[in-house]
């Protein structure tokens, strides 16, 4: 509740034009609506790989929505955060073995971070204490070789790709020259950016990943495996 009262403070305030007050986006002090997802950075992580080896075993757990829907109906306190590509072979509640209520998931074609998804993100940290993000890129991403080929024939993709296109083309041209596959390099470079561009969006995720409240990592998924492969 104090979620939806904070959201229409957001708009009111918008709406009036007034100068948004840091209170607008402090943190739900009520009790967690899911206190297992209270947790370090660390442990989120831990629990987050963990729920990835249950998907690649395929010994997922049975989720209960019904009961899930009720504790969640009065706040949310997601115990990570992710980013992924639209690709739907790309599952992020899937693949790490999660309920409602457990991972904050952003998606666009690529993976890329924009001004909406990284206030989305502030928000999840901000406002729900979200301890963990993961920027999880995929094998065979449609995005990145869309890219990859646009900057190599010097053609013009159709509609709003170009868009798309242009996130993605300085994790194709850092790979430019470097040795091995050039689709797989460009999606584990487009993660890695991703991943130094949260660090440093200031002032909300970077504050909080110098102070360590947060860790920020970066992954990759394997299509036929479903394993995901944290990248340093
Ligand atoms: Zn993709």
């Amino acid at each position: 509740m104090i979620a939806r009262r904070s959201a229409l403070k957001l708009a009111t305030a918008a709406a009036a034009g007034l100068a948004i007050a840091p209170q607008a986006l402090a943190a739900n002090a009520q009790a967690p609506p899911k206190p297992e997802n209270v947790l370090s950075p660390d442990a989120a992580l831990d629990r987050l790989m963990r729920g990835n080896a249950r998907y690649v075993e395929g010994v997922g757990r049975r989720q209960n929505f019904k009961h899930e829907r009720e504790a969640l109906s009065r706040g949310q306190n997601p115990f990570a955060a992710v980013l992924s590509c639209a690709d739907s072979r790309v599952a992020p509640e899937f693949c790490f073995d999660a309920g409602l209520g457990d991972i904050f998931v952003c998606r666009v074609a690529g993976n890329f971070i924009n001004d909406d998804i990284l206030a989305s993100f502030e928000y999840a940290v901000q406002a729900l204490n979200t301890p963990l993000i993961m920027v999880l890129g995929h094998e065979a991403c449609g995005a990145v070789d869309a890219t990859i080929k646009s900057v190599k024939d010097g053609t013009t993709l159709p509609g709003h790709l170009p868009a798309l296109v242009a996130a993605l083309t300085p994790a194709v041209n850092a790979v430019q020259g470097a040795p091995g596959d050039m689709l797989a390099n460009a999606i584990r470079r487009n993660v890695m950016l991703n991943v130094e561009k949260l660090k440093a969006a200031a002032p909300i995720l970077s504050a909080a990943a110098d102070s360590k409240k947060i860790r920020i990592v970066g992954g990759v998924y394997a299509l036929k495996s479903g394993r995901v492969e944290l990248l340093a």
